[in-house]
């Protein structure tokens, strides 16, 4: 059975006067344990209002989300979410923050040190633990929060855009530590990003949502094994190819959006 089912996804928000504004459009997709896909699209298709339903963050109109066969209803243990923005607490060192989950969980202090240590190490952190989040970088607060979520061990992690902030070294060192925690603790990820080099170098499928209403345009499989070639001619192909893909499905400005 796939870890996560999308059915027959709909969902409309209503606006302030009133009116509904179509966000998702018969969203179906099914996404393997352990494999890593990636959602494209132009920006307002509703890449963040499918990561939030599937997070159990937001309701839908109508279709069913699945996580191992039993309907999403509401935040799970088994669901990390990580965003754009960390949102640490400024008052909490590194090493609180990342703990914070597993403090109202109730984990006993000694699990919570065993997993502390080793996601501060994975995430590379060692060393930081003490200080506050304003004395770090922007990347390595947002290794902190990626660690604050794989802490509460879950079997999936979403993430929105979660280097869109970051400088393109920090960025591109952000990812290949992604890759190599993927190999190591083999986690089910949904990915959001606009950044289609970025799509195809993480992903073993690569998402591309139609402008809004958001419908699955095309699906494209990257079939290589990790760590990759950045230069990889078939990632380069299958971003330009995607790209194009999006210049016939989408208007001037959507496209300004990935240049
Ligand atoms: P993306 O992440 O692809 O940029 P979003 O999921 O944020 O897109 O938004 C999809 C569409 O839904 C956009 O047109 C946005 O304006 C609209 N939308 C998002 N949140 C709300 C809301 N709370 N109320 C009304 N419309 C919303």
């Amino acid at each position: 059975m796939p870890t996560i089912q999308i059915k027959n996804l709909y969902k409309s928000y209503i606006n302030s006067d009133g009116e509904p504004t179509n966000a998702l459009e018969n969203i179906n997709l099914e996404i393997k344990d352990g494999e890593f896909v990636c959602v494209v699209g132009p920006s307002g298709c509703g890449k963040s209002t499918l990561l939030e339903i599937v997070a159990g963050l937001l309701s839908h109109t109508s279709g069913e989300v699945l996580l191992d066969g039993v309907p999403v209803t509401g935040t799970s243990r088994d669901i990390g979410v990580v965003f754009q923005d960390p949102s640490l607490y400024p008052w909490r060192t590194i090493k609180k923050n990342i703990a914070f989950g597993m403090d109202i969980a109730k984990i006993p202090k000694q699990e919570q040190e065993e997993r502390l240590t080793k996601y501060i190490s994975l995430m590379n952190l060692v060393g930081f633990e003490n200080k506050y989040p304003s004395q770090l970088s922007g990347g390595m607060r947002q290794r902190a929060g990626i660690a604050r979520a794989l802490v509460m061990n879950p079997k999936v992690i979403l993430m929105d855009e979660p280097f869109s902030a970051v400088d393109h070294l920090t960025r591109c060192t952000l990812q290949d530590e992604l890759i190599r925690l993927r190999q190591e603790e083999k986690k089910t990820v949904l990915f959001i990003t606009h950044d289609l080099n970025e799509a195809v170098y993480l992903a073993d499928r690569v998402i591309l949502l139609t402008p809004r209403p958001g419908k699955i345009q095309q699906e494209y499989r990257i079939d290589l094994p990790y760590p990759r070639n950045r230069d990889d001619a078939f990632l380069t192909h299958t971003a330009a190819t995607i790209m194009t893909d999006i210049t016939t499905g989408s208007r001037k400005d959507d496209v300004e959006y990935y240049i």
